[in-house]
């Protein structure tokens, strides 16, 4: 199985700690869905395997406007004959969410929404530059959790002056709309963000290392309690609710990546786009592909691997890591891990010739050092 991720770089406003590529410049908006189909129809060919996931990232999705949200996922449509099919996931921000814009979604084949909530205080809302208030994040999680769509809620955690105590009452709310997936994410202060210029002037302070932790334990001890399963250092899920397009990243599935600053990787070799709209929009509208070949060795291919594997309940699997990489990294990986103190991981054999390796939760978010051993 494959997937398809879709670029759209448009947002309202910059968030004070965004550094993933998005533009104001919503005038080229019909241009830039033109781009993506006919991006699609070249490269199409790049992906062996049936696409069972598309996933509308941003940027904002959400704020396509009706018709051309329709023209996209038409047009994808027309393009590949999407048999196996299993999840369309939108990415949102509460503003764009209600039960009219539930409806017009599922008519266009949308089956999971997810959301950007980050916190429900407004003061650490405004701190982080977030657009929406608390007050329309409510609004938009009653429509989802009376629409009955299957949904993501993204919290941020470690935020400048939060405790592991207001951390855990953002959940608390959050669990009121029964979300079915829940995205925690821990702050960072990315270079080239107003949040992280305003850390280097003094202005804000950081987290520690162990109140980060805190929250960490306390967010993730309250959504087990509530029968999730912490499958990945950031992600928590009720059984069945796994998110599948993104797991297909840990997992070093194959994906194409469409649109300005995309990514793809067919199995062996990655592409980026430019984090340019209008390079991309140059290059694809004058018929010539927009990315970049990366000439990454293959050992950096396999720290990838063992870096985004070590993150998850499945862990770095032996059997995968052979048939990806050969043999001989293989074996220079297993004599590092052979050099780990024994609690460092728990090894289980799950058939014949693998292996699972797996850090345990509750180190994920301090596993830096366990990974420095391991990587090659
Ligand atoms: S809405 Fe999302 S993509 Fe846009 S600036 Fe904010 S965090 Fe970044």
């Amino acid at each position: 199985m494959a997937g398809l991720y879709i670029h759209i770089p448009f947002c309202r406003s910059k968030c004070a700690y965004c550094d993933f590529y998005s533009t104001p410049r919503t005038q080229t908006m019909e241009r830039y869905v033109d781009a993506l189909l006919r991006e699609l129809d070249f490269r199409k060919y790049e992906i062996k395997d049936a696409i069972s996931t598309i996933y509308l990232g941003g940027g904002t999705p959400s704020m396509l406007p009706a018709g051309l949200l329709e023209q996209l996922m038409t047009g994808l449509h027309r393009l590949i004959d999407f048999q196996k099919l299993s999840e369309v996931t939108i990415e949102a921000n509460p503003e764009d969410i209600d039960s009219k814009s539930i409806s017009r979604f599922v008519s266009l084949g949308i089956n999971r929404i997810s959301i950007g909530i980050q916190s429900f205080d407004s003061q650490l809302l405004s701190t982080i530059g977030r657009a929406h208030s608390a007050d329309s994040a409510i609004a938009a999680l009653e429509a989802l959790s009376a629409s009955g769509i299957n949904f993501n809620a993204d919290l941020i955690y470690g935020l400048p002056g939060q405790t592991s105590d207001k951390a855990v009452a953002d959940l608390e709310k959050l669990l009121r709309f029964n979300p079915p997936h829940v995205s925690a994410y821990l702050l960072s202060y990315e270079p080239g963000t107003r949040l992280h210029a305003r850390l280097q002037k003094g202005l804000l302070r950081e987290a520690s290392e162990a109140e980060a932790e805190q929250h960490y334990l306390a967010v993730s001890r309250r959504l087990a309690d509530e029968g999730f399963s912490h499958y990945e250092i950031s992600n928590f899920a009720h059984p069945g609710y796994e998110a599948i397009h993104n797991s297909s990243y840990w997992d070093f599935t194959p994906y194409l990546g469409l649109g300005a600053a995309a990514h793809s990787f067919d199995g062996k070799v990655r592409r980026f786009n430019p984090a340019s709209i209008v390079k991309y929009l140059k290059a694809i509208e004058s018929g010539t592909a927009a990315y970049i070949v990366d000439d990454e060795s293959v050992e950096n291919r396999f720290n990838d691997y063992i870096i985004c594997s070590l993150r998850t309940a499945k862990g770095f699997s032996t059997a995968k890591a052979r048939n990806m990489f050969g043999p001989e990294l293989l074996s220079q990986f297993m004599a590092n891990l052979a050099g780990l103190p024994g609690d460092a991981v728990q090894i289980a054999a799950d058939d014949h010739d693998n292996l699972r390796i797996v850090i345990p939760e509750s180190n994920w978010l301090t596993s830096d050092a366990v990974m420095r051993e391991l990587i090659l």
